[in-house]
């Protein structure tokens, strides 16, 4: 957020760090988005610009890959890459100067939908290896299915499972009825919902696989950790739930009323 993309001339000259770069370790990369301040004088959301900078422009540097849990996140890791006096000709801003949040905004809310219908998809997998190793595996004379509380882990994850299904259902629904601002709460909602009821049932479903649940024989564990990243990835759990919060209370805030003398 404090980069800079100031303008020169004809050209824009940026400056700035930018770790968890997603996409940048693709052998296919050529393009990245770089956003920065380009008026500190204008409304706080006037101030910043997005600009397309080729990967290979002088001044452009990826100075590490980062992993996730100790791996290489798929597809081909995250990196730190820093811009130093980076000049690439005006027309590379997009949409013009100070447009940056709009852009971002505009772009997150599908993204954000995007997201939780993979994240659904991993947890329904989840629970189908869940259910069937449960009834595969036979322990103390019985199947895994009919031992403990297990049962109700299989009912409860499919109620959870259900209900965060239908919530990115409105979500999404929300979005194509009212834009991503008028959809800004159910968007925070399903970002926060989702991927920790995933969490959750992947869980269970490591659980009940046992030492095979955290090994590479089953998905689990990279859908486990893939997963837990989206809780702090694109706006933490706890900044989504500010938003919803100051969005409810709005409902009940007196409304100024002018005084007259
Ligand atoms: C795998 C991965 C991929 C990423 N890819 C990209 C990418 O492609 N492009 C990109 O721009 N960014 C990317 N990011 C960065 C990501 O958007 C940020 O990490 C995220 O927004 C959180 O910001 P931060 O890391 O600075 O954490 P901080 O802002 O330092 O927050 C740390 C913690 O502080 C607490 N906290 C923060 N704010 C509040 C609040 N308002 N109320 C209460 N508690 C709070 C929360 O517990 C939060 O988890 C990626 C991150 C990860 C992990």
């Amino acid at each position: 957020m404090q980069a800079t993309a100031l303008i020169e001339g004809d050209h824009v000259v940026l400056n700035g760090r930018k770790w968890w770069s997603s996409g940048v370790g693709h052998p296919h990369c050529r393009l990245l988005i770089f956003m920065g301040i380009t008026d500190c004088s204008a409304a706080k959301h006037r101030r910043h610009s997005m600009v397309l900078v080729p990967l290979d422009t002088p001044g452009v540097k990826i100075e590490r890959m980062l992993s996730v849990f100790g791996s290489y996140d798929s597809p081909f890791g995250h990196g730190e890459v820093s811009f130093t006096n980076v000049r690439v000709p005006l027309d590379h801003i997009i949409a013009g100067p100070g447009r940056g949040f709009e852009i971002a905004q505009g772009r997150l809310g599908p993204g954000r939908i995007h997201h939780c219908m993979r994240t659904l998809g991993a947890a329904e997998r989840a629970l189908e290896l869940l259910c069937r190793r449960s009834l595969g595996r036979v322990a103390f004379g019985k199947p895994l299915a009919e031992l403990g509380a297990n049962a109700d882990v299989i009912a409860n994850a499919r109620i959870q499972l259900e209900q965060a299904r239908l919530l990115t259902l409105k979500a999404a629904w929300m979005l194509d009825e009212f834009g991503t601002k008028g959809a800004r709460s159910e968007i925070s909602q399903i970002k926060v919902a989702v991927p920790n009821i995933a969490l959750e049932i992947i869980d269970q479903a490591i659980q009940m696989h046992g030492g095979a649940g955290v090994s590479e024989d089953v998905p689990l564990a990279d859908m486990f950790a893939a997963i837990r990243t989206l809780r702090i990835a694109d706006g933490p759990d706890e900044v989504h739930r500010a938003l919803i919060a100051r969005l409810e209370l709005k409902k009940y805030k007196p409304r100024c009323v002018a005084s007259v003398s």
